[in-house]
């Protein structure tokens, strides 16, 4: 590998807005022949709204609210934003401080308003605290096959509520996709969501492989296991969650809209936002190693 041509590789891939940390790593993306996507903010637009309030019966949907919204608002979650926004833009839901509140990443938030406790998040964080859901399976179920997030609300170990959000996908990761399978690239798709969702999502994005339900740990092990399988890996991802993958990763490749910290953990950034500088970043590497060989 000539320094004069990567030098030129990396200029060519700057013009398109992927800016490499250094030449090692536009030499390293070329063997790159696996893509992991993060799902939320990467695939997606990653400002979830609000779509649906559903309160059980027995249950005041104004208390309800309350209630949410307090235990929402002290999370710095996208979907805790999501949530609170939408209850605030709803207008008549009272805002409380609530007398405790814990984030439990991954699963959800935990707090106490107006001597309730309430609980918001997964079906696993509601089985974990021994909460019935039994009631709320065929709501959820249905929410989740329109790709909405959904979300159980139990106060005090009760189901109360379902809220769910909606995400769109970016206008542009279905034809990246479509270019990354053109360049012979296995596209897996990899989310702390629910399988449901994380399906519907990828169905319209055009992925087939998945991995769901992912607690934000677990995202490294993933690229761990491909790697173990022999594969070269790029992640893609935005959050502070994907930093660690982003450092195990053969390539990390931080989305340019994204956190600091994603930024920092990667050997990429993509300044344009999309999942097209991803395909550009490998395609480029591979035609400048294959010049000066
Ligand atoms: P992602 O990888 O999609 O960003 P996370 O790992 O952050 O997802 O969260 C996984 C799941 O945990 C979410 O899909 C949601 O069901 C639940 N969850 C996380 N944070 C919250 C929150 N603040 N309020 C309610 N549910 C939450
Ligand atoms: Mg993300």
């Amino acid at each position: 590998a000539t320094p004069t041509s990567i030098m030129a590789g990396s200029g060519r891939a700057a013009e398109l807005g992927v800016l490499f940390k250094g030449g090692e790593h536009l030499e390293r993306t070329q063997a790159v022949d696996t893509v992991v996507l993060d799902k939320t903010g990467t695939v997606t637009n990653g400002l979830p709204m609000l779509t649906d309030l559903h309160v059980a019966d027995g249950w005041d949907r104004q208390e309800v609210a309350v209630w949410i919204l307090a235990a929402e608002k002290a999370s710095e979650h996208p979907l805790a934003e999501a949530i609170a926004q939408g209850l605030t833009d709803a207008g008549d839901v009272r805002r409380i401080e609530p007398e405790t509140f814990a984030a439990l990443p991954g699963y959800g938030v935990e707090a106490t308003a107006e001597g309730r406790r309430v609980l918001v998040g997964t079906r696993l964080l509601m089985s974990e605290r021994g909460v019935d859901v039994a009631g709320a399976t065929a709501r959820m179920e249905r929410l989740e096959a329109e790709g909405k997030t959904a979300m159980l609300v139990a106060v005090d170990g009760t189901y109360a509520a379902i809220v769910a959000v909606a995400d769109t996908i970016k206008p542009t990761s279905r034809a990246a996709v479509e270019r990354l399978k053109k360049e012979g690239l296995r596209v897996v798709m990899l989310t702390g969501d629910n399988e449901r969702t994380a399906r519907a999502v990828a169905s319209e994005a055009g992925i087939d492989e998945i991995v769901a339900q992912v607690l934000p740990e677990g995202k490294a092990e993933q690229i761990r296991k491909l790697q173990a399988e022999g594969r070269k890996v790029a992640m893609v991802g935005d959050g502070i969650n994907d930093a660690p993958a982003l450092a195990t990763a053969d390539i990390g490749m931080a989305v340019g809209t994204g956190t600091d910290a994603a930024i920092a953990a990667a050997d990429v950034t993509l300044m344009r936002g999309d999942l097209n500088g991803v395909v550009d970043a490998i395609s480029l590497s591979r035609r400048t190693m294959r010049n000066i060989r």
